[in-house]
């Protein structure tokens, strides 16, 4: 008898899950693979004794490090973006006359002035490149670099500051039917902001 009642139970909890699944569908904040994973500039100009270094930025490459241990293969794919500026690039207070860093400046491409940055990411630089103990699987993982045009700054992945060009990762996206963004990164306030606020515009779920 009770084993039985262990039975009925289970089967009653059974039935609880599948009426719950069919109710509610599918959890969608759940990664699949109709999802991407975006970690956004997590390089070494971006954390502590880099060029342009976040406070608490080093903090999150374990973090970081866990939620690929724990949920790569869920995802399509994951993409690991790069801040990845020309030694000459606009947003770099040394290339203006008589300007310092986190000075703002006119620029005539972005309604919003643009803030003048300590040279930062350059490419081919030790700088620019992710920290060594990133979990980055350079045989699985996609490598996306924004912010490569010398005369415009682009804090977002999707597109320039003067929302002039889109990047092409949105037909990448658009291509693989993937409409759910996940995003981890570097910083809040700038480059994962200004991804999420685009990815949403452009019709995404984020997360
Ligand atoms: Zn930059």
């Amino acid at each position: 008898m009770i084993f039985l009642n262990f039975i009925l139970k289970i089967t009653l909890i059974c039935l609880l899950i599948i009426v719950t699944g069919l109710v509610f569908g599918e959890d969608t904040r759940h990664p699949n693979k109709k999802s991407v994973l975006l970690v956004i500039d997590v390089q070494n100009c971006f954390i502590e004794e880099g060029s342009l270094a976040v406070s608490g930025g080093r903090s999150l490459v374990p973090f970081i490090n866990h939620l690929l241990l724990e949920y790569r293969p869920y995802f399509e794919e994951v993409i690991f973006t790069k801040d990845y500026h020309p030694r000459d690039h606009v947003s770099f207070a040394s290339q203006h006359f008589n300007k310092s860093a986190f000075q703002k400046i006119k620029i005539k491409y972005d309604e919003n002035e643009q803030t003048l940055w300590p040279d930062h990411c350059i490419e081919n630089t030790q700088d620019s490149e992710f920290p060594s103990d990133l979990n980055f699987d350079a045989n699985k993982d996609v490598v996306f670099k924004k912010a490569t045009n010398k005369d415009i700054d682009s804090y977002s992945v999707f597109m320039d500051n003067g929302h002039i060009s889109k990047t092409n990762l949105d037909e990448m996206l658009k291509s693989k039917q993937i409409k759910k963004i996940f995003m981890v990164g570097i910083a809040t306030d700038y480059c994962v902001k200004n991804s999420a606020i685009d990815a949403k515009d452009l019709g995404n779920l984020l997360f």
